[in-house]
């Protein structure tokens, strides 16, 4: 048997990753720079065996016994998502909302079985892919005390079919991004999707919060690489054509999309993939002034040239996460294709940032570390640093959104104005961060970093003021609760708010007919 790393149960990705030796000492070096008085005392995860959680109070049927578990540890990991709160609520040891048993389908016809049971037996069942949520997707988070499952679908993890041909293939639900892409990697295709949770999340989860890969123009969500889709709901399973288009009426993926396990398990879907990249080219670019470069960033997103990367961050998130002092920010843009060379396009790119003042640093695989290649590194990296900050009483945490160009620089001012009042009110250190992890022709999606000294006693109340300010910003100046982390249970008051009722009546129209007994994720996106 070869080498199995062991999953966290209280924070991100596996105990042999975890943030150690140096890569602690300056991490923690580098906040109290500018986190001045933080307490700085750490605060280890408590064995499971003293959280205290009640028995599992439910007996599976004999045929689905196989597929359950009732294990603490098991239990415990699946009690909450990865959000900064969760970690927190973890480290606390408070997870008083663990799921009753996780059940494990090995096929599409135990997913019947397991619904069937539920809807009969009056059981909630939460849908869990990679469980990487940051909204409260996953979490039996109720205020009466229902039997509650968690479906995890990590054994639905095949590759079923590829078709050359059309460059698309049909794969299972629950398979997660590394073992996606090493079973395309076969057939020298890839899904060309990386969200930043890429190693723990799956292709269900992307689908069922219509995730955001890091590519930054053209398709970029996942609902782009979407062919076909395959749902078994508590009333049957319904399945779409497979078609490069369609004008046949309202899109059936669409409703499922996004749907966040309210409306059925997506069991499959025919995904369009593409070739592997070949053709490479970079550059990042430092700007002078802030403005200017979400100015340069426009111009670059109307100009056709869909850089795949082309990520602006600001001042403070380019000296935490890059390493640069560049008073303006830093772009990282880069060009890649499987056909053709992309200079050309990577030339004209840094015409166009040559108009706001920017300075250019080529990208090259031989030379010193650019801001670009640092910020790759740590980019994988942060969620397992945010979870040392996090135990060491810092609020380290993130906020995204999108909103269209004409709104921008107010957006922009109306927004980190909130955060940085919220935390002058809690009497609280800290700085706000912003990148943009999007950019369309007609808007960006900013990306905010909360950094805060906070204090272990009060520190999920602290993070939550925060947030509830910023939510409220976001929601005011015109932009949207979440460009790509999903609704789930913590932005239901900003989506019910951006929202029309009429679309909210049809959504519960939808759902009182694919599940009638209200067992799938109740109370994430609608009541019914
Ligand atoms: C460190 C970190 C970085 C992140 N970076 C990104 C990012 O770059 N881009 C981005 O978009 N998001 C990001 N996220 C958020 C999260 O990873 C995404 O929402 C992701 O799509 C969730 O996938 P998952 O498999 O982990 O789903 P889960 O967390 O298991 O579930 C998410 C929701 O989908 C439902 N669900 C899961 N699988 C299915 C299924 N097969 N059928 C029906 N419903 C299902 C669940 O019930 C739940 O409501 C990040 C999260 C973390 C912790």
């Amino acid at each position: 048997m070869g080498f199995m790393p062991v999953r966290s149960w209280w924070g991100w990705g596996t105990i042999e990753n975890r943030v150690t030796g140096s890569e602690k000492t300056q991490l923690l070096g580098r906040v109290t720079q500018f986190l001045d008085g933080n307490e700085l005392r750490e605060h280890l995860p408590p064995p499971v065996d003293s959280l205290g959680m009640s028995p599992s109070r439910i007996t599976p049927p004999a045929a689905l016994a196989h597929l359950a578990s009732s294990d603490p540890h098991d239990r415990a990991g699946h009690a909450h998502g990865k959000a900064f709160r969760d970690v927190v609520r973890n480290l606390r040891g408070h997870v008083k909302s663990a799921p009753d048993l996780i059940v494990r389908p090995e096929c599409e016809a135990d997913v019947l079985r397991v619904l069937d049971w539920c809807s009969d037996s009056s059981i909630t069942v939460i849908p869990y892919g990679g469980g990487s949520s940051v909204v409260g997707g996953v979490e039996a988070r109720f205020d009466d005390d229902r039997l509650v499952i968690s479906l995890d679908l990590e054994r639905l993890n095949k590759v079923i079919e590829v078709d050359q041909k059309s460059r698309a293939a049909r794969i299972q639900g629950g398979v997660l991004g590394p073992h996606l892409s090493d079973q395309l990697r076969a057939h020298d295709l890839t899904l060309r999707h990386f969200p930043q949770s890429f190693e723990f999340s799956s292709l269900g989860g992307w689908l069922a919060t219509r995730a955001g890969g890091h590519y930054a123009t053209g398709p970029t969500h996942i609902d782009d690489f979407v062919e076909s889709l395959r749902v078994v709901t508590p009333t049957g399973i319904t399945e779409s054509r497979r078609l490069p288009g369609s004008g046949a009426g309202p899109s059936h993926d669409r409703l499922f999309l996004g749907s966040e396990g309210t409306l059925g398990i997506i069991t499959e879907a025919w995904m369009r993939l593409q070739k592997r990249p070949t053709f490479r080219a970079g550059a990042s670019v430092s700007f002078t002034d802030f403005m200017a470069a979400t100015e340069a960033v426009r111009a670059i997103s109307q100009s056709g040239l869909n850089p795949s990367n082309c990520r602006l961050l600001d001042p403070m998130e380019a000296f935490i996460n890059a390493g640069s002092t560049a008073a303006g920010g830093v772009l990282v843009l880069g060009f890649e294709s499987h056909d053709h060379p992309q200079d050309a396009r990577l030339a004209r790119a840094l015409e166009l940032c040559a108009d706001f003042g920017a300075e250019v640093q080529p990208m090259k695989s031989d030379g010193p570390a650019t801001s670009a290649d640092t910020w790759k590194s740590s980019f994988l990296r942060m969620p397992y640093q945010r979870d040392v900050m996090a135990a060491h009483s810092i609020i380290a945490e993130t906020f995204e959104s999108a909103c269209t160009w004409d709104r921008w620089p107010e957006f922009y001012h109306a927004v980190t104005k909130s955060a940085n009042d919220a935390m002058s009110e809690l009497g609280i250190l800290g700085v706000v961060t912003c990148r943009f992890t999007h950019v369309y022709p007609d808007g960006p999606a900013p990306y905010f970093g909360v950094y805060a000294a906070g204090q272990w006693d009060s520190l999920l109340g602290q993070w939550d003021h925060i947030k509830s300010a910023v939510s409220e910003a976001l929601i005011k100046s015109g932009g949207t609760i979440t460009h790509h982390h999903a609704v789930g249970r913590d932005h239901r008051p900003g989506y019910d708010q951006q929202r029309s009722n009429l679309f909210a009546s049809s959504l519960r129209a939808v759902k009182s007919t694919l599940d009638p007994a209200g067992i799938l994720n109740p109370s994430v996106l609608i009541d019914l």
